[in-house]
């Protein structure tokens, strides 16, 4: 009997084991799928721009950012998500395919690096075009004004022919293009 119940036992075990590795292989293929960093990437940036949306609802003053802006914006980045960004990741994915192998632990450990790096900077990026300059800003903790931030980098989109790196602002002091503002 006891036999018995040992063999069933196995045999359950072999099957969830079994349905927990079909799973692992499904998810896996579709993060090594073309479609996977496209979706990621759509998703990361509308996450990050939502706190300041929601900033400027909550804000007294009335913002400028109307409804309709914010639309378009929406519009034109699954419009490059879809048109620039997933044929060059269809590309990558022909090209170089994706390996997620836990047993290569030098190349988990870039992909996973890789992707954090892609998260700060997507980050950063929405923090130097969201026109915020909030007491935690990124640039506010670095000192000399070495980082830029929003009020650097808004200027040119304001003025266009200067401050053009969208992080640090050396290379603005070093070809003198560096807005006399943001002195
Ligand atoms: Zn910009």
């Amino acid at each position: 009997h006891w036999n018995v119940n040992r063999r069933q036992m196995s045999r359950m075990e072999i099957e969830s084991t079994q349905q927990l590795w079909d799973f692992i292989l499904g998810y896996n293929a579709w993060l090594r799928s073309p479609f996977f960093p496209v979706l990621f990437s759509l998703i990361v940036y509308l996450t990050f721009c939502l706190p300041f949306v929601v900033l400027d609802l909550l804000s007294p003053q009335k913002s400028h950012i109307s409804w309709t802006m914010m639309w378009s914006c929406l519009v034109h980045s699954l419009y490059n998500h879809v048109v620039f960004l997933f044929p060059l990741t269809v590309l990558h994915w022909f090209w170089r395919p994706a390996s997620f192998m836990p047993e290569v632990p030098w190349l988990y450990w870039t992909f996973h690096l890789q992707m954090l790096f892609y998260v700060l900077n997507s980050w950063l990026s929405v923090e130097d075009h969201s026109g915020n300059d909030l007491p935690w800003s990124t640039h506010r903790l670095v000192p000399f004004g070495l980082y830029g931030g929003a009020p650097h980098h808004d200027l040119h989109h304001l003025k266009f022919k200067s401050n053009y790196a969208p992080y640090f602002t050396h290379w603005d002091r070093v070809y003198g293009t560096l807005h006399k503002h943001s002195e």
